[in-house]
């Protein structure tokens, strides 16, 4: 998971995509990238903190009305910053990318790339990947004579070359501002438009929290397929390219996106509560209802509060947390999610002292935050601890761009969930069923590949763990 942003803007950008980036710094703490263009390209990338790598001086020095920004997530622990984006070519043109989102035939490509276009990919970047599968679709073309049309040609041959999950912003040198999404849409990206003095810009993000800090008002989402071109005077070109069925990914409703975003015309506050309220038939039949409802925070809170509206218990806030603590789930190794759990959450006695508690969490993945919560919760007198997950059981990787880690550290891939609850040595363990989930996003068209074990893009057992061998060695994400 990776967040992105492009401004086609008619001033100075710079100073916006710091801010944006802030916005979406949920998405990524590994690395953080800017690059602008007024004329020639100019680029800060770092590692760290959208905060820790861009300072008073850069606004200065990142000149120009168009930009694109990246905050990197990477998965498996790697942090290099040549992984880091935005990337960028001078050949056959001027062009810059940030995407969001995993290859699932890199090697495939990049030997083809230089098998026919002498083009050579010296980093495991995705982006670098499409930006060059691009860039040699782009060498075909007459470029004096370069129309929108051949643009849109190129991206539908990218789509076609490369496999896997990508919501992609490229910068075309003095031409325009091109985004496009992969033939599912798997990853989310947002188009935004904003009226000046000057008339009108446009931004292209992650999420529509981004958008809405900046001032642009949400237009449309690039879906499954989609490419969208916004030309050198702000005209706005759309063209349906390589399309297959829309795959969104569930979890950016479930944990990803920041709650104030709204996907595929959903805010995802109102669905957490929506999946926190189907959470309490199998709570009911989990047996003795709870005394008292508890939130894991903050992911926890919104399914939390759905649940206890629809059931007899009363929701509490029954753990404090140190907000100074960066999200357990992306940190790069388990013994440091040991120790921000630990750092991070702590129960409220008064809360959970002799009561039956229930404690919701987006999902379990690799069990190690639930089982030191129920331990947590146990020494803080709760008397029983069942686990609430609002995700169904985790029992596959994500080889689109989401760190869920390999099956052996997935508690759930080889276990029953009563196995799991052992494990985790919780009094009780509810998981939200698969077919809850699916009847909630039917009208969407999800992926929920992690649970059911149904790739949209079709991968098999044996392509899965050629990406799991290669996510442990390379660590490539966008
Ligand atoms: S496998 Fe899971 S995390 Fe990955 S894209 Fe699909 S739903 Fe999202």
């Amino acid at each position: 998971m990776c967040g992105i942003l492009g401004i086609w803007g008619r001033d100075q950008v710079a100073a916006e995509l710091m801010l944006g980036l802030a916005t979406l710094q949920h998405r990524g703490q590994d690395a953080a990238g800017a690059i602008t263009f007024d004329g020639s390209f100019h680029v800060k990338i770092g590692r760290g903190l959208v905060s820790e790598v861009f300072a008073d001086k850069h606004q200065e020095r990142l000149r120009g009305p168009w930009g694109l920004g990246h905050v990197r997530y990477a998965t498996m622990g790697s942090t290099d910053v040549e992984d880091a984006q935005p990337v960028h070519v001078s050949y056959p043109y001027g062009l810059a990318m940030v995407h969001n989102g995993n290859v699932t035939n890199f090697d495939e490509v990049r030997e083809s790339l230089y098998a026919e276009h002498h083009r050579l990919v010296s980093t495991s970047n995705d982006a670098a990947l499409i930006l060059y599968t691009f860039a040699a679709e782009l060498e075909k073309c007459d470029l004096r004579s370069l129309s929108i049309l051949d643009l849109f040609g190129c991206v539908e041959a990218t789509q076609r070359a490369i496999a896997g999950a990508y919501s992609a912003v490229c910068l075309i040198a003095g031409r325009g501002l091109l985004a496009f999404a992969d033939p599912h849409g798997i990853r989310p990206l947002v188009l935004g438009r904003r009226e000046t003095e000057a008339g009108p810009e446009y931004a292209f993000a992650s999420e529509t929290t981004c958008l809405d800090f900046l001032g642009f008002e949400a237009v449309e989402e690039v879906g499954p397929g989609c490419a969208i071109f916004i030309d050198g005077q702000g005209e706005i070109h759309r063209h349906q390219g390589v399309r297959g069925r829309s795959a969104f990914c569930v979890f950016e409703f479930i944990y990803f996106a920041r709650e104030d975003s709204v996907l595929r015309g959903r805010v995802v506050a109102e669905e957490r509560e929506r999946m926190g309220r189907a959470l309490a038939s199998p709570v009911a039949a989990a047996g003795t209802p709870p005394d008292v409802i508890i939130d894991v925070p903050a992911s926890g809170y919104f399914f939390a509060v759905g649940l206890a509206s629809a059931c007899d218990a009363p929701f509490r806030r029954g753990l404090a947390k140190n907000h100074h603590i960066g999200r357990s789930f992306i940190q790069p190794t388990d013994e440091e999610r040991r120790r921000s759990v630990r750092l991070k959450l702590n129960p409220i006695r008064g809360v959970v002292d002799g009561l039956r508690v229930a404690v919701v969490d987006d999902s379990i993945v690799r069990g190690v935050t639930s089982r030191r919560l129920v331990s947590l919760l146990r020494a803080a007198g709760a008397r029983e601890v069942v686990m609430v997950s609002a995700a169904p059981p985790v029992r596959y990787p994500c080889p689109y761009g989401i760190d869920m880690s390999t099956r052996d550290e997935i508690i759930a891939a080889r276990q029953s969930p009563d196995a799991v609850r052992r494990l985790i040595g919780a009094d009780g363990l509810v998981y939200q069923p698969l077919e809850s989930l699916q009847a909630l996003y039917r009208d969407v068209g999800c992926c929920d590949a992690c649970f059911s074990g149904e790739y949209p893009t079709g991968l098999d057992a044996e392509a899965l763990t050629r990406i799991e061998r290669e996510k442990d060695r390379s660590g490539r994400a966008g």
